[in-house]
């Protein structure tokens, strides 16, 4: 039985890594509404969903599917460590672009209970804190659907310089309509559309997570260089290769 299990996951790993290379090739040059069009109203119809962190950027890719998709499932993880900031915004910008379907995921209360009671995980062990409150949220929403949207970008760290504009991670299809883009885009795009900036970006945060990681960075320092400052890691997790589950 296990050797059948093993085989099958195999075959939908290599099949789904097939399909994801197939359409990352396709759509390299098409634009980001081309590619959100395509994944959503083609691909994986009523199957996808978008997370957004309503972080610096996340105006760009959610003005977007407001024009495209306003029904689409848009996930935030919401690890009740946010800036206040940034949950003002995230009702701000979804009642401004006519999001109709926002879904705040939090981790489950009794895991929380059991390994983060005094609620200083993220100090002692961010990775552990972060695949409670963001990793297994996800993972267990994602349980009903193929595939998702991220806004990640190439330019954003070393880690991302080569992310395709689909990828398979051995259970979902992620699309990342925005892989080419630079700063600049982000920033023309946000003046082309009227969008607001998020609050905190003006006060040196250039990418914002939750306030008990996040730091100010300084002009020309790297974008992401803020998250988790002074530790190893880079990450939260929910964009490794294969998260929670059993991956078939
Ligand atoms: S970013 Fe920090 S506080 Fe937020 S979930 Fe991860 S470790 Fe916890």
């Amino acid at each position: 039985m296990t050797v059948l299990i093993d085989i099958l996951k195999d075959h939908r790993t290599s099949e789904g890594a097939g399909r994801a290379a197939a359409l990352s090739a396709a759509w390299e040059h098409l634009t980001a509404q081309e590619i959100l069009q395509q994944a959503i109203h083609e691909q994986f119809v009523g199957d996808i969903t978008l997370s957004s962190s309503f972080g610096a950027d996340s105006a760009a890719l959610l003005h977007m599917v407001g024009q495209i998709a306003p029904d689409l499932p848009v996930l935030f993880l919401d690890t009740d460590r946010h800036f206040f900031q940034t949950l003002q915004y995230r009702d701000e910008l979804a009642a401004r672009l006519g999001l109709k379907n926002v879904i705040n995921l939090k981790a489950d209360e009794s895991e929380a209970a059991g390994e983060d009671a005094k609620g200083t995980l993220w100090r002692t062990n961010p990775d552990a804190c972060c695949d409670l409150r963001k990793v297994r949220p996800l993972s267990r929403f994602m349980d009903g659907y193929s595939a998702w949207i991220s806004g990640r970008k190439r330019h954003q760290s070393t880690t991302r310089a080569r992310l395709p504009i689909v990828e398979f991670d051995g259970r979902h299809f992620k699309v990342n309509p925005l892989a080419t883009w630079t700063s600049d885009d982000i920033e023309a795009y946000f003046k082309n559309h009227d969008l607001p900036p998020h609050p905190l970006v003006e006060q040196g945060f250039p990418s914002i997570g939750c306030f008990t990681c996040t730091k100010p960075v300084a002009a020309g320092e790297d974008a992401r260089s803020g998250r988790w400052a002074g530790t190893e890691k880079v990450e939260c997790g929910i964009h490794n290769p294969i998260y929670g589950g059993d991956g078939i």
